[in-house]
């Protein structure tokens, strides 16, 4: 098990869409471990495996933190079925460190994927769970959140981090 560096805007993994993931016979367990564990260290309530520099369909989330063991999910290719209603909170990501910004996103969803070894899942979120589910298919779509923000917020964002990438500060 190890902690995995997590990759920051400006990395071409981020703006990539990720593959899906059809053989199950590998041993995903190792890799979603490194994950599991480099979203608890961050910390963070999820995490994308473009995040760690790989483009394939994995995601981990646990909005508890690791606080209560029984809310990690881990899912392999996951799929918005169905959404409803809508919530407006601050939302941050692992990638763009020290960056938020208020996102509109459905209050409930419906997500499809696979465990670990191939089976289908189906699972409802609400509120901040709702709110990951759609965060970290978004980065298997090669997506940030701050493509959800509005066009000023947006360029002020971009604008600062690229200052900072060109000041060897990111
Ligand atoms: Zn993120």
């Amino acid at each position: 098990m190890a902690l995995r560096s997590i990759v920051k805007f400006g990395s071409p993994e981020l703006d990539t869409p990720s593959v899906e993931i059809k053989d199950f016979s590998d041993d995903l367990e190792p890799l979603v471990q490194d994950m599991v564990q480099t979203m608890y260290a961050a910390p963070g309530v999820g995490l994308a495996a473009p995040q760690i520099g790989l483009n394939t369909r994995l995601m981990v989330i646990d909005i508890t933190v690791g606080e209560d063991p029984k809310q990690l999910i881990v899912m392999a290719n996951p799929v918005m079925l169905e959404k409803e209603g809508e919530q407006r909170e601050e939302e941050g990501c692992l990638s763009v460190p020290g960056y938020a910004g208020v996102v509109q996103r459905p209050e409930w969803v419906k997500v499809q994927g696979q465990d670990l070894k191939g089976n289908e899942v189906t699972m409802e979120g609400t509120g901040l769970l709702a709110r990951a589910f759609c965060h970290e298919i978004d980065h298997l779509d090669g997506k940030l959140f701050i493509e959800h923000l509005g066009m000023l917020k947006r360029d002020l964002i971009k604008r600062k981090i690229k200052k900072r990438i060109r000041q060897g500060d990111w």
